[in-house]
């Protein structure tokens, strides 16, 4: 532990203004985040053991991304592989809360349905809720599929999920995903054909807020890309929307909390000041590049506003959980700025 320390504290010299640490965090600790995915129980376990370090290490929320893999008892058919069980949970949250950690659950909503050829629990169980249903075999020329937002059954199956969820995890947050919806309004789509994309995405968004913060009262994040307009801003296709998403930002409830995630190294990451503007607390979020998190983090922090809430550091599996300790991104974000 103690090389690490001494090792990020070297790029902390190296790499940083002194003035920056003096920057406030609004009425509470800055959000020193860390987002895994814990899509089954070997991952959980092993995350409740370093779960101790990690918070040495100042992390003070942990976004744990579990999808399908959770053992559901509402609907047991759509249970991922190797599910966490309810106990294994608790564990985690029992070790989080020793350690002042924030855990906060992760069902990622409407895209992201399929990985290469597999789909998800969901659409394998559920195929009519699929946006594209019997369109793209083994999913060729598409990158994920989606759910269908105005299937009228679908809110009620995943609202079940998301319910046992925060029970699970004595939730008061929950992040919705959200990302790289490219599949939203397909002609395809008996219910979406010819209805604005913008409309829908945000029907989507109002209806996750309208379950998980007015009658939950939870906290609601969600990733950034959908409602940012590549037209607008470079960032292309991916970190921005070019399919027709974008003016939901102008449709949704402003107490989401936006994670704007940036993997590149930029300049300016002109979203995030826009986010700001429109009212949004916001998380940036940075992955593997150090580089690119430092540049992500100063800009950050230079913008010097209260709604940005700190630091979220994502792995999207490039270093394993028992090393997460190791990651450098994450130990330059974590101990050096915030
Ligand atoms: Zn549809």
């Amino acid at each position: 532990m103690r090389r690490f320390l001494s090792y990020a504290l070297v790029l902390c010299i190296l790499g940083i203004p002194s003035a920056s640490h003096a920057l406030p965090a609004a009425n509470s600790q800055p959000w020193r985040g860390l987002h895994v995915l814990m899509t089954s129980q070997n991952k959980t376990q092993q995350l409740t053991k370093v779960v101790g370090e990690l918070a040495k290490l100042r992390i003070n929320v942990i976004v744990a991304e579990i999808n399908y893999g959770y053992e559901f008892r509402s609907h047991p058919e759509l249970r991922a592989k190797n599910p966490s069980k309810k106990t294994q949970i608790k564990k985690l949250l029992s070790e989080c809360r020793k350690h002042n950690v924030r855990l906060i659950p992760q069902f990622q909503c409407l895209g992201h349905q399929s990985w290469r050829q597999h789909n998800f629990p969901l659409l394998v169980k559920y195929p009519q809720f699929d946006e594209n249903l019997a369109q793209y075999e083994k999913n060729q020329k598409i990158y994920c599929r989606s759910w269908c937002p105005l299937h009228p059954e679908v809110n009620r199956i995943v609202f079940d999920l998301m319910d046992e969820l925060i029970d699970a995890f004595g939730a008061d947050a929950i992040h919705v995903g959200m990302d790289e919806v490219f599949l939203i309004g397909q002609d395809g789509c008996p219910r979406c054909r010819g209805k604005d994309k913008a409309g829908l995405f945000a029907k989507a968004v109002n209806d996750y807020h309208k379950h998980l913060v007015k009658k939950h009262k939870l906290e609601m994040l969600m990733w950034g890309d959908r409602l940012i307009d590549a037209a607008k801003i470079n960032y292309g296709k991916w970190e921005a929307s070019a399919n027709g998403t974008a003016g939901a930002i102008d449709m949704i409830p402003k107490d989401i909390i936006i994670c704007d995630w940036h993997y590149e190294i930029r300049d300016k990451y002109e979203s995030i000041p826009l986010f700001l503007k429109k009212g949004f607390r916001v998380w940036p979020a940075g992955w593997k590049k150090l580089e690119a998190t430092k540049a992500l983090v100063e800009y950050s922090r230079n913008l010097n506003n209260r709604k940005m809430l700190g630091h979220l550091n994502t792995t999207w599996g490039a270093v394993p959980i028992k090393d997460l300790t190791k990651f450098e991104p994450l130990l330059y974000a974590t101990i050096c700025f915030w």
